[in-house]
């Protein structure tokens, strides 16, 4: 009778469960994995090829659901960056990286931490205090610290935007174009907002070695960059060929799964030992 009695109440228990995950929508998901910090860091190391060692690190998003399920940010943070809700994950993110990075002694190193923002959170000054709060009450410097600001998406107020770049360029903060050339005018970010570097995206990245034709919008980016005397990285390098074009070309800095995919916390402290013990 006891079997009997386990037996169904486990089939009641599991259809509430699928009854419930159904009525829950994605919404209410990421808010319940907001509350229970359920949004970890993985770590991709940015390596500067001249010499080989680690220039610093991007900061990628995984959502740990329910403790048993690791799920990528192409399933949450579309919907995450267009409902508003990517402002909390951030703040769970951050919050985790700096306690992380700080447990690792990162501030011995010159090592730059970049993390992600989406131009609405640029453009709250209230938010991004709150963010450079953190980051002064823990014991990584605001000149290890980077946000990388994506052009898919476009700013509402270029204005009120350089305000806040201008405030964090004060607090020793830099701020990186994410994915440049893939949207929303780099030309008229440039043109007003005080950036200081490029992230060419893979999509430029791919030409190489293709004998794609299009490989002269890479070299044109470039060679803006360039001119604009803006650091440049280029992320997604999966070949020895991309790295070597991107280094005679002058982009020394390089992100992609050439040299490391990203890496969950543990991964990472190993790999950030053994760079600092070059
Ligand atoms: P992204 O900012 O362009 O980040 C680079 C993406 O390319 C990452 O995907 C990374 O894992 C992947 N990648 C890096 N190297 C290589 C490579 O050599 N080959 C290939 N095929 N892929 C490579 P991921 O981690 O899945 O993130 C996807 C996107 O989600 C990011 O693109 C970014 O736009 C967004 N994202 C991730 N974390 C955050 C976050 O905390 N906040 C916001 N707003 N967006 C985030
Ligand atoms: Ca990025
Ligand atoms: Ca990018
Ligand atoms: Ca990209």
């Amino acid at each position: 009778l006891f079997i009997v009695g386990v037996f169904f109440g486990l089939i009641i228990f599991l259809f509430i469960n699928l009854y419930i995950k159904r009525q829950l929508s994605l919404h209410s998901l990421i808010v319940k994995g907001v509350i229970r910090k359920e949004f970890i860091p993985y770590y991709q190391p940015i390596i500067n090829v001249k010499n080989n060692t680690m220039y610093g690190c991007e900061v990628l998003v995984r959502w740990w659901f329910n403790k048993k399920e690791l799920i990528s940010p192409d399933d949450f943070i579309p919907y995450a960056e267009n409902s508003g809700l990517i402002i909390d994950i951030t703040d769970v993110l951050l919050e985790k990286t700096l306690t992380q990075l700080s447990s690792l002694n990162w501030q011995k190193s010159t090592a730059v931490i970049s993390i992600n923002l989406v131009p609405e959170q640029l453009e709250n000054k209230q938010q991004i205090r709150k963010f450079v709060d953190m980051i002064i009450k823990s014991s990584i410097s605001p000149k290890q610290i980077a946000f990388e600001i994506t052009e898919r998406m476009s700013f509402t107020d270029l204005d009120k935007a350089a305000i806040v770049i201008d405030y964090l360029k004060a607090q020793g903060i830099n701020v990186k174009l994410d994915d440049a050339g893939t949207g929303y005018g780099s030309f008229s970010y440039i043109q007003h907002l005080n950036l200081q570097s490029l992230k060419i995206d893979k999509m430029f990245v791919d030409t190489i070695g293709t004998y794609d034709h299009k490989l002269f919008v890479l070299d044109s980016i470039i060679a803006f960059g360039k001119k604009a005397g803006m650091e440049m990285i280029a992320e997604g390098v999966e070949t020895k060929q991309q790295s070597d074009y991107l280094l005679q070309s002058g982009v020394y800095l390089q992100q992609g799964f050439y040299f490391s995919e990203p890496l969950k916390f543990e991964q990472f402290r190993h790999y950030f030992q053994r760079d600092q013990a070059k």
